[in-house]
């Protein structure tokens, strides 16, 4: 697929964002990872991920709410590298709580790193994907981006906002060999959907188990959680050539939920 392609993966230290990141090594892509993290944790994943696959993975510490940051780390990755071919907006945090509760920081953060970073390095990345009139985007979703929990407004605004935006998007590139296309994830078992765990015992008076089988698992028919390894195969194909008709596609990947 990605003869020395340049693959930029944001919040790729963990979880899905890592899966990712680590399939488009194996592709052949030259790797910037992004995201926060103890720092030898991360540069032992660096290093693993250029010994595995003999490629070179850079690590940005650029913080997903800050627009400057963004901005350096695409310059600095084209830069390094000679271009970004493969965009990946994949960070988010979450935050479990009733609306009218909700913390003011919490909702700012959430469209921040959820939303408002994907279209900060949308624009750093489109001018030169256009010029050598080959691009993938791929924005990390969610079932939230097409259907609602309660005591997630924030999630659900950004999510939803993604999938605006990436239809938007691949219209505006669609003549231009440039893709655009949202990837919608059920719960898939990474330290995201872990965190939330004690949160939505709070919220909703449950045990954990409670919370697994009657909250994240109820939504999925399936009643299994979506692996990082599922998610990264599809990014991986919507990275390939042979995904080069499809654009503006929200795919849902989420064990049946929002089939219901
Ligand atoms: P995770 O917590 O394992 O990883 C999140 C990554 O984002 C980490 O690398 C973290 O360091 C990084 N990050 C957080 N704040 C950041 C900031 N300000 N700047 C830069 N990086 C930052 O989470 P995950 O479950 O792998 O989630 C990845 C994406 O997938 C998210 O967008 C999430 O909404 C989406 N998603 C997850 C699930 C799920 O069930 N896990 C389901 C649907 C969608």
């Amino acid at each position: 697929m990605a003869d020395s392609k340049t693959a930029v993966i944001t919040g790729s230290t963990s979880g899905i964002g890592l899966g990712i990141a680590r399939i488009l090594a194996q592709a052949g892509c030259l790797v910037v990872l992004n995201g926060f993290g103890e720092p030898q944790a991360i540069e032992a994943e660096r290093r693993k991920i250029e010994e595995e696959f003999g490629t070179t993975c850079h690590h940005s510490p650029a913080d997903m709410t800050k627009p400057a940051e963004i901005a350096a780390m695409m310059a600095e990755a084209e830069e390094r590298f000679g271009s970004i071919d493969i965009l990946v907006n994949n960070a988010g945090i979450q935050f479990v709580s009733p609306v009218e509760e909700f913390p003011l920081d919490k909702w700012d953060a959430i469209i921040a790193i959820n939303l408002s970073s994907a279209f900060h390095t949308v624009r750093a990345a489109v001018p030169g994907m256009k010029r050598r009139g080959w691009g993938r985007i791929i924005n990390i979703a969610s079932a939230h981006a097409l259907v609602a929990s309660p005591y997630k407004s924030a999630y659900v605004a950004a999510k939803h906002g993604i999938a605006g935006l990436t239809k938007s998007v691949a219209l505006e590139l669609a003549t231009t060999g440039v893709t655009c296309n949202a990837i919608c994830p059920g719960y898939v078992w990474t330290p995201l959907v872990e965190r939330q765990i004690p949160d939505t015992m709070a919220a909703r008076k449950m045990t954990k188990e409670q919370v697994i089988e009657e909250v994240m698992l109820k939504a999925q028919p399936t009643k299994q959680f979506v692996t990082i390894d599922e998610v990264a195969s599809l990014a991986a194909y919507l990275a390939s050539d042979a995904a080069k008709g499809m654009t503006g596609s929200i795919l849902s990947l989420d064990g049946g939920w929002t089939a219901a």
